[in-house]
This record gives C-alpha cells, sequence and structure tokens, in this order.
C-alpha cells in the first residue's frame, strides 16, 4: 500500500432492524421504512469525510425465498430514503453455519470494503443491533455500536463499546465525541 494514500474512516453499518425497520427477509420495496433522522445524520457524516457502508446478512437469498434482483430493489429504495447516503452495500447470502468467511459474525465483508474503499479500520464503527453485528466488528478490528432498535433490546449483553438508541444517535456520538 502506497504512503500517501489518505486512508479514511467509515461508519459500517448494518441494514435491517438498523437503518431501517425490521422487516423479516424484507425483500419487497413497498416495506421499506428507513428510521427518521437517519438520512440527515449520514449525510453529516458524509460531509465530515466518513465513508458509510451497509453490511448486510441476507440468508434469504441462500435459502431461495427471494432473489438477488430483489434485493437489489429493496437496496434502491432504502437508499433513495436515505437521500443517497450510502457509499457502498456489501452483502452476504450465505446459510448460518457453512462456514462463510462473509456472512457475520465473520469479518469477511467489512475487510473487503476496507480494501476497496481506502478505510481506516482503527477509527471506524460497525453499527448494528444484533450480537453477530457486534462481532463481526470486534472480528474486523473496529469498535462497536449497539442500537436498541430492531432486535438491539435483546441484544444488550453483546459487549458493545457503546450503547444508543437509535443509528441517529450513533453517528451523532461518533461524531461530536470525537471517538
Ligand atoms: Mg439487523
Amino acid at each position: 500500500m502506497s504512503d500517501s494514500l489518505v486512508l479514511r474512516p467509515a461508519l459500517f453499518v448494518d441494514r435491517d432492524g438498523t437503518l431501517m425497520v425490521e422487516v423479516d427477509h424484507c425483500h419487497d420495496p413497498a416495506d421499506v421504512r428507513a428510521y427518521p433522522g437517519a438520512a440527515e445524520a449520514l449525510a453529516r457524516a458524509r460531509s465530515l469525510g466518513w465513508a458509510v457502508i451497509i453490511i448486510t446478512n441476507q440468508s434469504g437469498i441462500g435459502r431461495g425465498y427471494f432473489t438477488v434482483e430483489q434485493f437489489e430493489s429493496v437496496q434502491k429504495e432504502l437508499i433513495s430514503q436515505l437521500d443517497g447516503n450510502i457509499d457502498a452495500s456489501y452483502m452476504a447470502p450465505d446459510l448460518p453455519g457453512m462456514g462463510s468467511t462473509r456472512r457475520k459474525p465473520a469479518p469477511g465483508m467489512i475487510l473487503e470494503a476496507a480494501e476497496d474503499h481506502g478505510i481506516d479500520l482503527k477509527r471506524s464503527f460497525m453499527i448494528g443491533d444484533r450480537n453477530f453485528d457486534i462481532e463481526c466488528g470486534r472480528n474486523a478490528g473496529v469498535r462497536t455500536i449497539l442500537v436498541e432498535t430492531g432486535y438491539g433490546k435483546e441484544h444488550l449483553g453483546c459487549g458493545a463499546d457503546f450503547l444508543v438508541p437509535t443509528v441517529t444517535e450513533a453517528v451523532h456520538l461518533v461524531l461530536d465525541e470525537s471517538l
């Protein structure tokens, strides 16, 4: 890696239950509801030089519940509701228990994104609503924030570095506290 390459920090963010209201195996854009305030918070982060990258498990694809095309249509709707404030999305279609290096809690998607986008993991965070989001962040060497939306209240004991009510507070915590 070139010394002149300037790495930037990222907010790695889970999708379901974190950026949008949890819908079991969401595959219809009509069901997408981004949380209020998320778009503005992410816009602020990006204006300060942060990359915002979605890291999402979608085993519904591996199970045959829906297609990659349906996933993409949900992504398109979500990103629209977030006013385009997403730099990239990484998705793992793998089933649990298959030894995937990408499916959370494995760190593969974060490591791949860091390589693709020139991310400084030491300054970055993983934000999510489940224990495997937090484990994924820890496995990738980033700090972790659990939100109480989605399944968050069922995972309060997962050992996240920070606990906040929603993704909006998570983003402002990172930016305001210069963490
Ligand atoms: Mg989630």
